[in-house]
């Protein structure tokens, strides 16, 4: 079994950044700056958020943190969202999702200045992406590709089989992966709840992407020997363990690794990646790339 070492690959990465924030700093310039807004206490974003916190704190970029109770209004956010976009000395921002029912998501990620749209959830960044200009990527598939670049993983020429199609994942990955480039050149199949064949279209995959949102749906009969398994599933499951949990991804990594080829970690892999090309796309945003 070979690993996909996503931890490794994401602390170079960091150490990149570092070292060019580092020199920023030395020629007295402001260090870049990201900026999050979170709703509510769901434990999940909060993790998410503070992970983000760390990074930028262990990379010198200066992160600040706006914090909202469940109850705020759409109205509140979307003036501290424009006094963001309209603050010369934060460079990038994002809303960590879900937020709560009563506010339009759509209409707050619209409310974004797409040059600080560092999450490219932005439909001018979704719709760049889809026609191959310059744009901020979604972080979750700008991580994957990051990773399969870095771990030399090629995919021209391969069958690709995405499991998932949500906005965030799914969809973009399929569209990065199938557009010109390296990575890509890649021939993708594009599977839902309502595809029919599924694991028949697995068998197929010489790279296997799961984002379902199922702990450990892809099995060892599902997988073709040697394919590339790349797992972006995240799940908190329960045990009897002194932390009372492990994490764990949509596949099942004891058996699937056993005759798959390279294949991602839970955790260790696509999430650490997914941390680290935020950081990237804030590092964009500060130097006004896009
Ligand atoms: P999501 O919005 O939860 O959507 C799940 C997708 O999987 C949908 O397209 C759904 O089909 C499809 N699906 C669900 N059950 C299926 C089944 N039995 N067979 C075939 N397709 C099925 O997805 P997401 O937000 O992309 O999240 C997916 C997973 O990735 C979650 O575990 C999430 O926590 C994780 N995640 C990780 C990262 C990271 O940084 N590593 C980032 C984001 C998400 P329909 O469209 O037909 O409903």
């Amino acid at each position: 079994m070979k690993l996909i070492d996503g931890k490794t690959i994401a602390e170079k990465i960091k150490g990149e950044i570092k070292a060019e924030v580092a020199a920023i700093i030395d020629r007295d310039e402001r260090a870049p700056h990201l900026a999050a807004i979170l709703v509510g206490e769901d434990p999940a974003s909060q993790t998410y958020v503070t992970s983000k916190e760390k990074a930028c704190r262990s990379t010198g970029i200066t992160s600040s943190l706006y914090k909202f109770e469940e109850t705020v209004s759409e109205k509140e956010l979307l003036s501290v969202i424009d006094f963001i976009n309209n603050d010369p000395d934060t460079d990038g921002l994002i809303v960590q999702q879900p937020l709560p029912e009563h506010i339009n998501t759509d209409r707050v990620v619209a409310s974004i200045n797409p040059a600080k749209d560092v999450d490219g959830f932005h439909p001018i960044n979704m719709g760049k992406m889809i026609l191959g200009l310059p744009s901020f990527l979604p972080a979750t598939p700008m991580g994957i590709m990051e990773l399969l670049r870095r771990s030399k993983i090629e995919t021209e020429g391969k069958h690709v089989v995405v499991l998932g199609r949500s906005n965030i994942v799914g969809t973009p990955i399929a569209i990065m992966l199938s557009r010109k480039g390296n990575p890509g050149n890649a021939t993708v199949t594009l599977c839902h709840s309502k595809t029919a064949n599924l694991k028949e279209l697995c068998l197929q995959a010489d790279i296997l992407i799961a984002a379902i949102g199922q702990p450990g749906f892809v099995k060892a009969t599902m997988v073709k020997p040697g394919a590339v398994i790349i797992d972006v599933g995240i799940h908190r499951i329960e045990d009897k363990s002194e932390k009372g949990y492990h994490i764990a991804g949509d596949v099942d990594f004891k058996e699937v690794s056993k005759i798959s080829g390279p294949i991602t970690p839970v955790p260790g892999g696509v999430g650490v990646m997914t941390i680290a090309a935020l950081l990237m796309n804030t590092m964009k945003a500060y130097k006004k790339e896009l």
